[in-house]
């Protein structure tokens, strides 16, 4: 039998949902119930009825979905898909940068580990950051990890003072502005979209800074007919399929490439759902003290 179909005879069999990121292998997100960005994915787990929850992305979601869904069986393909960002901060940091900035918010990419959540004040994504920092009555917010996202709703709010942490994701950080030049130079009608973990003189390029879900509605509303995609390449996928009469490109090599994203292949979904691994545990005591972030999070968003 094709995976595709014992696939969705395991699903049935399990009650299970598979949820993708934009990021993932193209027939993963064909074979997905739902496809989505990091917060409209942790909305679905949030409110999923199914009782499993196959995560095909990174350990930082699944563990989301964990907190958000605690009686369900949360499912991550692939026991070490993770985020090289997530890692680049540890809650005794975040514990420092509060020491030393006591007046301030500390507000928390959703891609970070569950203990440096438990010591943060609120979570965002790069769809709902401006807003939350916006809403924020704090003056001074410690930003952590992302030094890319950051730096861009810094900029966006001269108003308040950042405090940002050194984090990075290398996936968008070996970007350059050359690239984004040349390209243009060869593609004079094209807009380029691009996502704010990318750095400062990246982002002065483009016609539009947004999250992936931001950029495919960008990329459907506007009457432009290509577009230059600067973020991981997965998300064409998407909008290939969505506005197939126009042309996107994205970034040559492995410039535009998540190793950790691409590691799901068909026959792992496969293998979480015949033996359900690898089920993603959260310490109580952590989700107990992680969990109102993102719930400050959701409230702020909407
Ligand atoms: S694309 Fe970047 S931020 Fe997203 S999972 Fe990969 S390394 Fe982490």
């Amino acid at each position: 039998m094709h995976s595709a179909d014992a696939i969705k005879l395991w699903k049935d069999k399990r009650n299970a949902i598979i949820l993708a990121h934009y990021y993932q292998q193209p027939e993963i997100q064909d074979l997905a119930d739902f496809v989505g960005d990091s917060l409209e994915l942790a909305r679905t787990a949030r409110d999923t009825q199914a009782d499993v929850i196959v995560f095909c992305g990174v350990k930082f979601m699944a563990e989301t979905a964990k907190m958000l869904n605690p009686t369900k069986t949360v499912l991550l393909p692939i026991a070490d898909a993770g985020c090289p960002m997530a890692d680049m901060i540890s809650a005794e940091d975040v514990l420092r940068l509060r020491a030393a900035h006591p007046q301030a918010a500390v507000m928390c990419y959703v891609n970070s580990n569950a203990d440096v959540k438990a010591v943060s004040d609120i979570c965002c994504t790069s769809a709902n950051a401006l807003r939350i920092a916006k809403s924020l009555p704090q003056q001074e917010i410690i930003f952590v990890p992302d030094q890319g996202l950051g730096g861009y709703i810094a900029r966006a709010l001269p108003e308040k003072r950042f405090i940002l942490a050194q984090g990075y994701c290398p996936t968008h950080w070996r970007i350059t502005a050359q690239e984004i030049d040349a390209f243009r130079a060869a593609h004079s009608q094209a807009q380029v979209l691009i996502h704010p973990e990318c750095n400062s003189d990246v982002l002065a390029l483009a016609d539009f800074v947004g999250s992936t879900s931001q950029i495919i509605k960008k990329a459907q509303q506007s009457p432009a007919e290509e577009f230059l995609i600067v973020t991981e390449a997965g998300v064409l996928h998407q909008m290939s399929k969505l506005c197939p009469q126009k042309r996107f490109f994205s970034l040559d090599g492995d410039r535009a490439f998540c190793p950790d994203m691409k590691k799901t292949q068909l026959d792992d979904v496969l293998a979480a759902l015949e033996h359900l691994q690898y089920a993603t545990t959260v310490d109580e005591e952590l989700a107990r003290k992680a969990l109102p972030g993102l719930e400050r999070m959701f409230a702020a968003s909407v």
